[in-house]
């Protein structure tokens, strides 16, 4: 007998005010989901669940219908975290980050890559603790990288720039992401390669192009 094949997706309600869920998004959820299966809700605002392989796209199209977003599992960059947007869409550029979400989420790299955002320097988002940080401050934006939120190695992320206007920094963070294929070993997280590698060294070759 053939054994069925599951694909891991992780899934949320998307970019918006806070991490929130719709009754139907849940209803489709469900309806695709074995009894028995377990869903894992992550750090990342992310539910973990196991598609039978052969009910995949109809799962996808069904997804998009309701507006859940749905990410690949692995050694992916990962849907960007963001804050609850308290002071408006505008005002916290939430464009900007479901555009960037848009450009970076689901790119391979050597190792599962987290980003965060916030909208304002108050930091909900936490981009400091996470691998590629970006904060809203006024009418721009700072990028930061490196940053890590567990063990004793626990630090902050280092500035990359500030005063970024939004095509600078998607550009900025698509060149970080190809610095980090390029030069990342197999499976080597992305604050050590960072210290490895070299913050000062990521700089000089953002800055020769
Ligand atoms: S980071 Fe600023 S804008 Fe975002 S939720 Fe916190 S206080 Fe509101």
């Amino acid at each position: 007998m053939q054994t069925k094949k599951y694909i891991p997706l992780a899934v949320n309600g998307g970019i918006g005010y806070g991490a929130k869920l719709k009754p139907k998004q849940l209803a489709v959820l469900g309806q695709y989901l074995e009894e028995e299966s377990e869903i894992e809700l992550t750090t990342l605002q992310q539910l973990i669940v196991q598609i039978p392989e052969e009910e995949l796209d109809e799962v996808k199209r069904r997804f998009d219908e309701v507006g859940l977003s749905y990410y690949k599992v692995g050694k992916f960059v990962k849907n960007i975290r963001t804050c609850n947007f308290c002071k408006g869409e505008e005002e916290e550029g939430m464009p900007v980050a479901k555009e960037l979400n848009r450009r970076i989420a689901g790119q391979e790299v050597p190792f599962t890559l987290r980003p965060a955002y916030t909208g304002c320097p108050i930091g909900c988002g936490e981009p400091l603790i996470n691998d590629i940080g970006i904060m809203k401050d006024q009418d721009t934006y700072e990028l930061y990288i490196g940053g890590l939120s567990k063990g004793r190695d626990a630090r902050p992320g280092k500035l990359v720039r500030a005063n970024l206007e939004p095509e600078e920094l998607y550009d900025l963070v698509d060149r970080i992401l190809d610095i980090y294929r390029e030069n990342g070993k197999k499976r080597e997280k992305f604050y050590r390669f960072v210290d490895r590698f070299g913050f000062e060294k990521i700089i000089e070759e953002l800055e020769a192009v």
